[in-house]
């Protein structure tokens, strides 16, 4: 039985159009067939029949993946380039990280940034960046930026200043000697920071004009809370935060060095 079995298997697997396929795996269903047709006590004609059908099937494969290898080819080649790029690019990120610059915030207090021209070019890639021209950090976290600085914080109501939004837009007449904030990103030209009083960080569930705590955050009441706040709270609220992400910044590197 078994130079019969080994007679057959030699035709079809002596042939080229087998050994281009996948011959290993064709050659074991080859052989598991024969197996089954003759434990099914079929006529040695049965088994070579079946097995010529095979061939031809096997035949069809070989040409079609004649027909697609130079397609594969292309895509592997194209592959290639793109790792290729990939290995730039990456390069060129490690370049950037490598060129950032210290920023000073306050004498020795400084920062590690990425120099950028505008916010649109601040990427969400967990870096800190810098825009000079409105002398403010920036991130992007999942892709909203968040730019300021660290403001002051003044203890009492005395010559507060820079604390809320200035109505005026570009036509403030008032310009750099405006006591309140001139955002950069709404009045171009400006380096103003916010700054804040010290009730600040201070919740409060109650909605006064006199009131210049926080109205949001609470998690009880985050869902009311945010369709209470106007558009100042708003963005007091984001530089507010930034302000604390530079301060927890700065405390980490200080207490990294000491
Ligand atoms: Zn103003």
């Amino acid at each position: 039985m078994r130079c019969v079995m080994h007679k057959i298997l030699s035709k079809y697997i002596s042939q080229t159009t087998m050994l281009r396929c996948t011959s290993l795996y064709i050659y074991k269903v080859i052989f598991i067939i024969i197996i089954m047709e003759i434990s099914n006590n079929k006529k040695m004609d049965s088994v070579v029949k079946t097995l010529d059908s095979i061939s031809q099937r096997v035949t069809q494969i070989d040409n079609y993946i004649n027909e697609v290898r130079p397609v594969i080819l292309s895509v592997k080649k194209e592959l290639s380039a793109f790792d290729a790029s990939c290995g730039t690019w990456m390069s060129v990120n490690k370049q950037k990280q490598r060129n950032k610059s210290s920023i000073t915030i306050l004498g020795n207090v400084k920062l590690d940034a990425i120099v950028v021209n505008a916010l649109h070019q601040v990427k969400q890639d967990g870096e800190l960046y810098y825009i000079p021209h409105m002398d403010h950090f920036a991130i992007n976290i999942t892709g909203s930026v968040f730019h300021g600085g660290i403001g002051k914080i003044f203890t009492d109501n005395k010559s507060i200043e820079k604390i809320k939004d200035c109505k005026f837009s570009q036509s403030c007449a008032k310009q750099n000697n405006c006591n309140y904030y001139h955002d950069p990103v709404s009045f171009p030209g400006s380096k103003d920071i916010r700054n804040y009083t010290s009730n600040s960080w201070q919740y409060t569930n109650e909605k006064s004009k006199s009131n210049k705590g926080r109205t949001f955050g609470n998690i009880t009441t985050i869902e009311t809370d945010a369709q209470l706040m106007t558009a100042d709270d708003i963005n007091k609220f984001y530089d507010q935060t930034m302000h604390d992400i530079l301060c927890s910044l700065v405390l980490k590197k200080i207490r990294d060095s000491n």
